[in-house]
Order: C-alpha cells, then structure tokens, then sequence
C-alpha cells in the first residue's frame, strides 16, 4: 500500500478572506488507474481474495462507476479476471468508463434497474456463482469491511489539521476516516436524501463493530441536484477552482465537496484558525461524463 498520499495546500482568496487554511489530500495523485479512494478500498480485498484461492473478483456499479474503473485497472494489474455488473440495460454505446473497463478485460454484465436493487440480497447473490461460476464478491463502491479498514490508513499518521472533509457515496470511506481520526470529520453527501448517509455510516461502523474516534455529521443539501446531476453552477465553479489552484476535480464527487466547504467557509461553519483538510477522492475518469 502507499505510505504517503500527497497534500496540495490551497492558497486562495477565498481562504485567505476567512482565515482558515486549507490543504487537499491527493488520492487522486497516488495511481494513475486505480484512483483515489478506491485504492485503499480494493487493495485489502485483494489481499483477501488472493489468501481465499479466488481468481475472479465481481462487482457492481453504474456505467459512470469510478469503483469498476479502478476494480477492472486492478484486476488487470494483478492478473485475476473481473466481472462488472452494471446497472441498467445497456441503451447505446459503452460510455468512456466502461469502454476502459472491457479494455482492461472487465467483463460486463448488464442488469435491469430491478434486478439491480437485488444486489445486496444473498439469495440473488449466490445465483450470480451459478452464473459466473466461484468468485470473490466485492459490494458497491467497495462498502465492505476490508474497504473500510483500507481506508483507515487515508490520513496521514501525523498531522496538525483541526478538521477533515469529504465526499460521501457509500459511506465506506467516512465510516473508515472517522473511525480512525482524532478531529472532526464532515461528510458531503452528493446523493438526494435527507440523513441518508448518517445513517448508512452509522449502519456501517455497526454492522463492523467499528467505533467512531472522533466527532462527525454528514451534510445532505450539497447535492447539487442529485447523484451524477451536473448544473452550469458546477462546471463553472471546477473551472475557477482548477485555475486558481491547478488541482483538476470530478463532477460526481469532489467538485460538489469543494463547493460545499467554499461555501461553508464564506458562512464561517469553520472556526477562525481552522485548518481544513480535505480528502480528493480521485474518480478523475468521470471527468468525461461532462461531455
Ligand atoms: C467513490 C468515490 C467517493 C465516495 O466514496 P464512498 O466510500 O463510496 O463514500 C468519493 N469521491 C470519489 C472521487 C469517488 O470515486
């Protein structure tokens, strides 16, 4: 695994204005394919898979899935087969992502929207072994408890930063950031749903017998719309972002974060003197559904 993600501090006006400092942590620098968090997610289950005799890993996402990108990069680089099963018929043409997914060598099943919402049943799920033969099952987005511990190890051991924000779709990577961390930690929720994420969070750290070490609240009105809703407000605000601090975003996840804790911060949610660290997540493959 990495030892050290790179941190990228943002010297803006912006931050400047409301004295704060605010430093990014740069998942998205550590792998050129498999991005960001789904790094410290998919390496543990990896190691599983591969200590349980598996030589197929299979998984599930939609067609923007950053999760299958990096699943089918990592099957790929260590040589174990992967299947992705995809949410929705398939209408057209492979989108980008999952162009890149089959060239890895992912195979791709699509599934009915219905049939997807089965995915976590286990009686549905053994059928898939009738269908695809023995593998390792890996939930979306890597939600699992191996993926959750991976991501305990994202901040740095050290540090002197007051507060941690991040994007949450599962939750895997918050339940592992709060169980882990020593300050305060904020989620931005980029799907639709009031108090969704807390409880799915919560659920997670339960479901593991993980505690939180630390304070932490998911805020649900960042989502912009929806999950994967892209407004002209957003793409403008990516663009002035990447320019004034040349760390490129994603629609999906970061960019929605970063508007949130520029906007928390000109509404002075953050402390004088709080010291913000921010986690990218990576996912810069999605950068491509803007079209
Ligand atoms: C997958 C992803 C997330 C969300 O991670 P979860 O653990 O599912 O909450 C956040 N940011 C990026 C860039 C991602 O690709």
């Amino acid at each position: 695994m990495v030892e050290i993600v790179p941190v990228t501090p943002v010297n803006t006006e912006w931050v400047h204005q409301h004295k704060v400092s605010v430093a990014v942590l740069r998942a998205d620098l550590i792998d050129p394919q498999i991005s960001g968090n789904k790094y410290f997610k998919l390496l543990p289950n990896i190691r599983l898979a591969r200590a349980q005799q598996h030589h197929t890993l299979l998984s599930f996402g939609g067609p923007w899935s950053n999760h299958l990108h990096a699943l089918a990069a990592a099957g790929q680089r260590y040589g174990l087969r992967t299947i992705g099963v995809v949410r929705g018929e398939q209408g057209g043409p492979l989108t980008a992502c999952l162009q890149d997914a089959a060239d890895f060598g992912m195979q791709l099943h699509f599934i009915s929207r219905i049939d997807y919402g089965h995915k976590t049943d286990p009686l549905w799920q053994a059928r898939l072994v009738d269908q695809f033969g023995p593998h390792y099952l890996i939930p979306e987005g890597g939600a699992n408890r191996a993926g959750i511990v991976g991501c305990q190890q994202l901040l740095p051991k050290d540090h002197d930063y007051t507060h941690v924000v991040l994007a949450c779709g599962t939750g895997a990577t918050m339940a592992g950031v709060v169980s882990s961390s020593r300050v305060p930690v904020t989620g931005i929720q980029v799907l639709k749903g009031a108090g969704y994420l807390q409880r799915e969070v919560a659920g997670l750290l339960q479901q593991h017998g993980l505690q939180a070490t630390c304070d932490w609240q998911v805020l649900d009105d960042w989502h912009g719309g929806g999950y994967g809703r892209f407004s002209p407000q957003l793409t403008a605000f990516m663009q002035r972002f990447e320019t004034e601090t040349g760390i490129p975003l994603d629609p999906v996840y970061s960019g929605k974060m970063l508007q949130a804790v520029v906007a928390l911060i000109a509404h002075s949610h953050f402390p004088a003197g709080a010291r913000l660290l921010v986690i990218h997540g990576g996912g810069l493959q999605g950068r491509r559904s803007l079209g």
